[in-house]
C-alpha cells in the first residue's frame, strides 16, 4: 500500500464535470443498474441497522476512477458511530461467541453462497469503484469469498489441548476462546478479498466484529455486509462504519471492549495503529507494505520467467502489496528477458475495466499518479532508461502507460519504496549471493517472486530470502489454504489457512486441582 491521502473536497471539484470517457455510458447503465440492485447499500451498517451519520450532513461522494463519475454518497462517519458499532459488537459477542462451532458455521456458509451468487453484480461494483478490469474482479469476488467458505470448515476445528499433567491429582487443559470484539480497518486495492480474509475467521471462532473499510471503496463492503444480513448472521455480529479514518480509527483503539485490531494498508499507517493498541494492550495483526523482488535467474525458463513477472507485476495496475517491485535479472538472461518481457508488457490492453479485453485499468486516483511519476523522474534523474511507457496515457485521468524501466541502481526511489502502479523498474546482477543481497535490502518482507529451473537453487534462494512468501516459477501465488503475511515492516500475523484464525483466538490454560478428593 501507499498511496498518499488526499482531500475529498479537492477531488470533488476535480472531477465533477468529467463524464466524456467513450465507455462512460456503458458505465453509467451499470451504476444504475447496480443502484437498483439488492445488494447497493450506501449507509453504515450499525447493531443491523442501515445508518446514517450522526449530524447527517457530513456526507461525501464516492467516484469511478475511470471516468470520474459520481457513484455514491456515503455518510461520514466518526467516533460516536464507531462508539455506537463498538457497543453492538460487544453485546452481539454475548450470544455469537456461545453458538456452537456448527451453527456459525452454517451463516458462514450462507454467506459465502450469497456472495457466489451475487458474483456478477458484485463484480461490477468493484470495477465501477476501485477500477480493476472486470475479470480480475470477478477473480477478486471467488477469492474474496472463498475466505469465508474455508473458515466455515476451519469454524468446526477449533481444537483445545489436553496437557500430561505433572501432580497425579490435577488435570490439565487448554481452551481456545475468541479474542472478542475485532476492529478491522481495510484497503481499497482488494474491497471484497481484505475484508473476508478478516471477518471470515473472526466470525469462526465466535469473535464480532466493526469494519472500516476505505473511503475510496465502501460500496464493495456495504454490499458485503447486506448479503451477511441476508444470510442470517445476526444484528450487530458485523458492522461498517467509514468516513473520517482518524477518527474512526482512533475510537477502535481507545475502547477497551476492542480486543484485537486488524489492518491492511499502508506501513506508515500500521506503525501509528500498532503505538496506538499500546494504551489498552490489544491484539494486533498487520499486513503492510512490501517492497517485491522478482529474481530472474540464468537458468529460468523464458517464457514461464517473463509470464509470472507480468502477472507478480501488472496485477491491478501493479496496485498490490505483493506486486513485484523489482525485477532483479542476471546478466546472462538480462538482454534478452528486457526485451521478451516490454514486448508482453506492450501487448497489456490499457482501459476501463468494463471494456472487453482490458488488462491494465486506471489508478485509483490523481495521487498515485503522482507518486508514480514522481518516482519515475527520480529514477531518470540518476541515470535509469525508459524502454517502454513512462508517461500518462492517452486516455487521460488516471491512466498511465504499462511501463519497463532499465538501470535501475538500489539507491532509486523506484528500488526502495512501493511504487504501486505499472512500472517495472530492472535492475541486473552477477551472483545468486548478490541477487539474495539485493533481494533482502530493504525494511520490507512480504512477498517474493523466483524464477530457476534449478532445484538446488529454489530451496536455497527460498530460505535465504527474508520474505513471508516466495513464489517459485509463478506470480500469482495467493490462497485461502495458505498463510499470507510479512516479516520485517511488512507487517505481523497471518491471513488465510488453518493458521489465520489464531490470530482471533486467545489460549486459556485451566488447571483443575485435587482430582481425588471425595
Ligand atoms: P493507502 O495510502 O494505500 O490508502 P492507508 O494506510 O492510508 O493506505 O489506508 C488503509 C486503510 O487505513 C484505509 O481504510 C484508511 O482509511 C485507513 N486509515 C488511514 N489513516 C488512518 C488512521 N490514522 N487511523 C486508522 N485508519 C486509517
Amino acid at each position: 500500500m501507499g498511496v498518499a491521502r488526499f482531500s475529498l473536497f479537492k477531488i470533488a471539484s476535480s472531477h465533477l464535470h468529467r463524464m466524456h470517457h467513450p465507455s462512460a455510458l456503458r458505465q453509467m447503465s451499470f451504476a444504475s443498474g447496480l443502484q437498483n440492485s439488492t445488494i447497493f447499500r450506501s449507509q453504515g451498517l450499525i447493531g443491523g441497522q442501515w445508518v446514517a451519520a450522526h449530524d447527517g450532513i457530513w456526507n461525501f461522494f464516492r467516484f469511478n476512477p475511470s471516468t470520474g463519475e459520481i457513484i455514491a454518497d456515503v455518510p461520514f462517519m466518526g467516533r460516536r458511530e464507531t462508539n455506537d458499532a463498538i457497543s453492538s459488537a460487544y453485546q452481539a459477542f454475548n450470544s455469537w461467541s456461545k453458538l456452537t462451532a456448527a451453527e456459525r458455521s452454517k451463516y458462514l456458509r450462507k454467506w459465502y453462497d450469497l456472495i457466489m451468487s451475487h458474483k456478477e453484480e458484485l463484480g461490477q461494483l468493484i470495477t465501477l469503484e476501485q477500477g480493476k478490469p472486470l475479470k480480475e474482479a470477478l477473480g477478486e469476488v471467488s477469492y474474496g469469498a472463498s475466505f469465508i467458505e474455508f473458515f466455515a470448515e476451519e469454524a468446526k476445528q477449533v481444537y483445545g489441548d489436553i496437557i500430561p499433567a505433572t501432580l497425579a491429582d490435577r488435570r490439565l487443559f487448554v481452551l481456545k476462546q475468541p479474542v472478542g470484539v475485532v476492529g478491522a480497518i481495510t484497503p481499497w486495492n482488494f474491497p471484497l478479498a481484505m475484508i473476508t480474509r478478516k471477518v471470515g475467521p473472526a466470525l469462526a471462532c465466535g469473535c464480532t466484529v466493526v469494519v472500516k473499510p476505505s473511503e475510496l471503496t465502501p460500496l464493495t463492503a456495504l454490499a458485503a455486509a447486506e448479503l451477511a444480513l441476508q444470510a442470517g448472521i445476526p444484528p450487530g455480529v458485523l458492522n461498517v462504519v467509514m468516513g473520517n479514518a482518524s477518527d474512526i480509527g482512533d475510537a477502535l483503539l481507545a475502547s477497551p471492549q476492542v480486543r484485537k485490531i486488524t489492518f491492511t494498508g499502508s506501513t506508515a499507517v500500521g506503525k501509528k495503529l500498532m503505538a496506538g493498541a499500546a494504551g489498552t494492550v490489544k491484539r494486533i495483526s498487520l499486513e503492510l507494505g512490501g517492497n517485491a523482488p522478482c529474481i530472474v535467474f540464468d537458468d529460468a525458463d523464458l517464457d514461464v520467467a517473463v509470464k509470472g513477472a507480468i502477472a507478480a507485476k501488472f496485477r491491478n495496475s501493479g496496485q498490490t502489496c505483493v506486486c513485484a517491485n523489482r525485477v532483479i535479472v542476471q546478466e546472462g538472461i538480462y538482454e534478452k528477458f528486457a526485451e521478451a518481457f516490454s514486448k508482453a508488457v506492450q501487448n497489456l490492453q490499457v482501459g476501463d475495466g468494463f471494456t472487453e479485453g482490458v488488462a491494465q485499468g486506471p489508478l485509483i486516483n490523481e495521487a498515485a499518479v503522482q507518486k508514480v511519476e514522481s518516482f519515475l523522474q527520480d529514477a531518470l534523474s540518476k541515470g535509469a532508461k525508459v524502454i517502454l511507457g513512462g508517461k500518462r496515457h492517452s486516455l487521460g485521468m488516471t491512466f498511465y502507460e504499462p511501463t519497463v524501466v532499465t538501470d535501475v541502481k538500489s539507491d532509486m526511489l523506484l528500488a526502495r519504496e512501493e511504487v504501486f502502479g505499472p512500472v517495472a523498474p530492472l535492475l541486473r546482477f552477477k551472483t545468486e549471493e548478490e541477487a539474495i543481497c539485493i533481494a533482502n535490502d530493504t525494511n520490507a518482507g512480504l512477498a517474493a517472486y523466483i524464477f530457476t529451473n534449478n532445484v538446488q537453487r529454489t530451496w536455497r534462494v527460498s530460505e535465504a530470502l527474508e520474505y513471508g512468501l516466495v513464489g517459485v516459477n509463478e506470480g500469482i501465488i495467493s490462497t485461502e489454504v495458505a498463510p499470507f503475511g510479512g516479516v520485517k515492516q511488512s507487517g505481523l500475523g497471518r491471513e488465510g489457512s488453518k493458521y489465520g484464525i489464531d490470530e482471533y483466538l486467545e489460549l486459556k490454560y485451566v488447571c483443575l486441582g485435587d482430582m481425588n478428593r471425595k
